[in-house]
């Protein structure tokens, strides 16, 4: 077992993760507490009392980057108190900044970039035991996709796994940085994924969310001749899940074939994440999307043609270089026709390598601020008043643990529409499909009750 302190000789050495950004990266951080679990490390949520700290970060947007460098200036203080802790950073930022955050931070460990996760179990031992400040940025996975699997990080997954079937990006939206960090896309075999679902679901696993940064176009570079719409029905056929996901899909990718699996496969949650941005089709060309609010506003209807109840979420940004109010007037109305269940909303800023960070025209913070404002109290409206029509409804839900608010008398689980619903029962219910009629609705939640039967 590694130490990282001559101060614990009975306690196991402590990690302490902290994520920033996607899912993709509470994936890779899941991996990485797998990976050092092996090894010997014991997770813990108190930073004092950590003698690893591994930071996932993410450079999608000005402001994550700007929590990463808060961050490790923070934990300066805490390294000179306990000199024997180890800083790790990984993702995003760290593949943007490599070498030159080891310089600016002096008490920085490890740098890992994107593809490095598999290998963090290796560099964090010669961190401790050589006392070496590493930086470490593979072009390529260095153990394959399957190094997950090699290594029988699969032992304990929650009601609710994520798999991931791609990596990186080929799309090259003009204010992105995903492709240059990330890399070109990446698709995994398909036998590797369905290996994987099924040690996950052999171990507990009830949902699986298949991951990537556009899963719609997974297949491509695969001798297999498989597309998304083929893999999924695959897992369906070949595994014994109750419930499965993915996020995060591209319009311009989403064919009618995958809309298609919604009404075919009973496992498939009616739910899909799918960004718009924005709904101006100027805007759209100008940040190369590769759609028009038109084409987005049809998949719409053929989505709900064929799911009535089908959940929504996407993305949209405001203040894109250019962006007049009449292309902001154009996103509002695009948000009233569709009604999402929920959005993810956020105001341009400049990234390294983004084609948009050379546009002129650039929106005033104050302007960006006040559409961004408009904007939720809009999008907050409608979740509302569409959370306060399920009261009285009976929806089926998968139970995933206890609420963290209710000191475990209460659990919490999701509609297939990806609402959370909390409940008082008992904790075997985890795991478990169950009927509950809507009692009370808020901005981020339901409250419901067990139904009779
Ligand atoms: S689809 Fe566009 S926004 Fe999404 S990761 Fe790729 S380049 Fe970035």
């Amino acid at each position: 077992m590694p130490k990282t302190s001559s101060s614990f000789e009975d306690s196991p050495p402590y990690l302490y993760v902290h994520t920033i950004g996607c899912q993709m990266n509470e994936y890779d951080s899941q991996r990485v507490q797998q990976i050092l679990g092996v090894q010997g490390y014991a997770l813990t949520g108190d930073i004092d009392q950590a003698d690893v700290i591994f930071l996932n970060t993410c450079s999608v947007r000005a402001k994550a980057e700007q929590k990463v460098h808060s961050y490790l200036g923070r934990l300066r203080k805490l390294k000179a108190r306990k000199p024997g802790l180890k800083i790790i950073v990984a993702g995003c930022v760290a593949q943007q900044l490599g070498a030159s955050l080891l310089g600016r931070f002096e008490h920085l460990d490890l740098v890992l970039g994107t593809r490095a996760i598999s290998s963090v179990g290796g560099l964090l031992h010669r961190a401790v035991t050589r006392s070496e400040r590493l930086v470490h940025l593979p072009e390529v996975e260095e153990d394959g996709w399957d190094s997950f699997l090699k290594q029988g990080h699969l032992t304990s997954p929650g009601v609710v796994a994520p798999v991931t079937i791609m990596q990186g990006c080929d799309n090259f939206c003009s204010y992105c940085i995903v492709p240059h960090v990330r890399g070109r896309e990446r698709s995994r075999p398909a036998d590797e994924v369905l290996r994987e679902i099924r040690l996950l679901t052999e171990h507990g696993a009830k949902e699986i969310l298949l991951l990537g940064q556009n899963v719609n176009s997974y297949g491509k570079g695969l001798d297999e001749g498989l597309n998304f719409s083929r893999l999924l029905h695959r897992i369906h056929e070949q595994t014994t899940l109750l419930r499965i996901r993915f996020t995060t899909s591209h319009p311009k990718d989403l064919t009618e074939d995958l809309i298609r699996c919604f009404a075919d496969l009973p496992q498939l949650c009616r739910w899909i994440h799918l960004p718009f941005q924005t709904g101006s089709d100027r805007i759209l060309q100008r940040m190369n999307r590769g759609y028009t609010s038109a084409h987005y506003m049809s998949l719409i209807e053929q989505l709900r043609s064929l799911c009535p109840d089908m959940g929504l979420s996407a993305d949209v940004m405001v203040g894109f270089p250019g962006e007049a109010e009449s292309d902001f007037r154009d996103t509002l109305r695009l948000i009233q026709d569709v009604r999402f269940d929920n959005l993810f909303s956020f105001s341009y800023s400049d990234r390294p390598f983004a084609r948009a960070s050379e546009l002129p025209d650039k929106i005033p913070e104050d302007v960006k601020a006040a559409r961004l404002a408009e904007l939720q109290h809009l999008q907050g409206e409608i979740v509302l008043e569409k959370n306060r029509a399920e009261i009285g409804s009976v929806r089926e839900v998968l139970v995933e643990g206890s609420s963290k608010q209710s000191d475990g008398r209460q659990l919490t689980g999701r509609t297939e529409q990806n609402r959370i619903v909390n409940f008082e029962g008992p904790t075997e219910l985890i795991g478990r499909l169950v009927q509950l009629r809507i009692l009370n609705a808020f901005q981020h939640s339901l409250r419901g009750e067990r139904t009779a039967c």
